[in-house]
């Protein structure tokens, strides 16, 4: 196990919130487009604006070495993003030497290829994103994904050593009766499963208020059929766990709209083009990649610093007929799940 020094300067928001986990999108393009994430029709950002590994690394250091012990690749999909596997290394690297935790969340498309690679650069978790077991209804989710695909990635991870998650977003009417099978699939299999309640960022493809689950209901339900036990667990992120007693597995459930968790999160986000997001449902923001390009590394810290005064209390998610726009305008492939 690695011990570690606090650093010196911590980074601490005004409310007392530390700082501790660092989600970075690597691109916002994507190979599928979940209805609930994005539009038909998306215009991705020209690669000029997107960082550079360097510059991505850089940024990462400077987090490092204000106490961030966790860093997590997304996007977008992250292992769409050319030469990808190269930063990947680079920042395992600083596993166990800074950082105690590189992770990474996938749709899974590409993992089959990757799977080798992540462990050996020394990923050991994966989040792993599937909404339903069923081709057809796969495809029509994603508007283009091959489930074959996603379900090779996994075989590939988990012979290679690599724990996984799979992350559901629960959407009523959509795939709702199939998070019993999905429990049993994935606990059978030694995968975790999480449950996610849709979030209203970004005009997209279904009727947010009609799909909308709330999980604190679901969970009542489960209640009454399984053996649900709380569990203390927590792995940095916003999910709430309990252990199945049925199946012997885990299952999550992260509630954003039903059950804010603001007041314990640790978590701030960089976009691929260096905005550095200090909440999903919010838009407080510094450009990083303006401060790096214009000052140099030293000028990042004076910024995290910055950031700090502007993380927000939390989100304000609502959801009815009452109010169905977005939250905010950007989709979830912008800021990275
Ligand atoms: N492409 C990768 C994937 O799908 O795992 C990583 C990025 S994706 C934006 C990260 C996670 O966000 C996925 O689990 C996805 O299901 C979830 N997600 C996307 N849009 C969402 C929304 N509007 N509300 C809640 N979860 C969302
Ligand atoms: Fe792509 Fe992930 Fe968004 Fe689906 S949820 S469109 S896989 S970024």
């Amino acid at each position: 196990m690695t011990v570690h020094t606090p650093p010196a300067r911590p980074l601490v928001d005004r409310y007392g919130r530390h700082i501790s986990y660092l989600r970075i999108s690597v691109t916002d393009r994507c190979d599928f487009r979940c209805v609930y994430c994005m539009a038909e029709d998306m215009t991705f950002l020209p690669k000029k604006d997107v960082l550079s590994f360097e510059e991505i690394e850089t940024i990462a250091s400077a987090f490092i070495a204000r106490g961030v012990g966790k860093i997590r690749l997304t996007g977008g999909e992250p292992l769409v993003r050319r030469d990808i596997m190269d930063l990947v290394a680079t920042l395992g690297a600083r596993v166990g030497n800074g950082l105690d935790e590189l992770t990474i969340t996938t749709n899974g498309s590409q993992l089959r290829k990757h799977a080798q690679g992540l462990f050996d650069a020394g990923v050991r978790r994966l989040n792993v994103s599937l909404d339903t077991l069923d081709a057809e209804r796969f495809r029509a989710i994603t508007r283009r994904g091959r489930i074959e695909d996603v379900l090779a990635g996994i075989d590939a991870a988990q012979a290679v050593g690599l724990a996984i998650k799979v992350n559901m977003v629960a959407m009523r009417g959509v795939n709702d009766d199939e998070i019993e099978p999905m429990m049993a699939w994935a606990h059978g299999r030694g995968m975790g499963l999480t449950l996610i309640e849709g979030m209203p960022l970004g005009e997209v493809g279904i009727d947010r208020v009609d799909s909308y689950l709330p999980l604190r209901e679901l969970h009542d339900t489960l209640a009454r059929r399984y053996t649900l036990q709380k569990l203390d667990k927590r792995t940095g992120g916003p999910a709430r766990y309990v252990h199945v007693a049925e199946t012997g597995g885990v299952l999550g459930f992260i509630t954003p709209m039903s059950h804010n968790f603001c007041e314990s999160c640790n978590r701030v986000r960089l976009t691929a083009t260096g905005q550095l997001f200090m909440c999903l449902g919010q838009d407080d923001q510094v450009n990083l990649r303006d401060v790096l390009r214009g000052g140099g590394p030293e000028a990042l810290d004076a910024a995290l610093d910055q950031a700090m005064l502007l993380k927000p209390k939390g989100h304000d998610f609502v959801l009815d007929r009452s109010r169905t726009e977005p939250a905010v305008a950007r989709h979830m492939n912008v800021t990275g799940g």
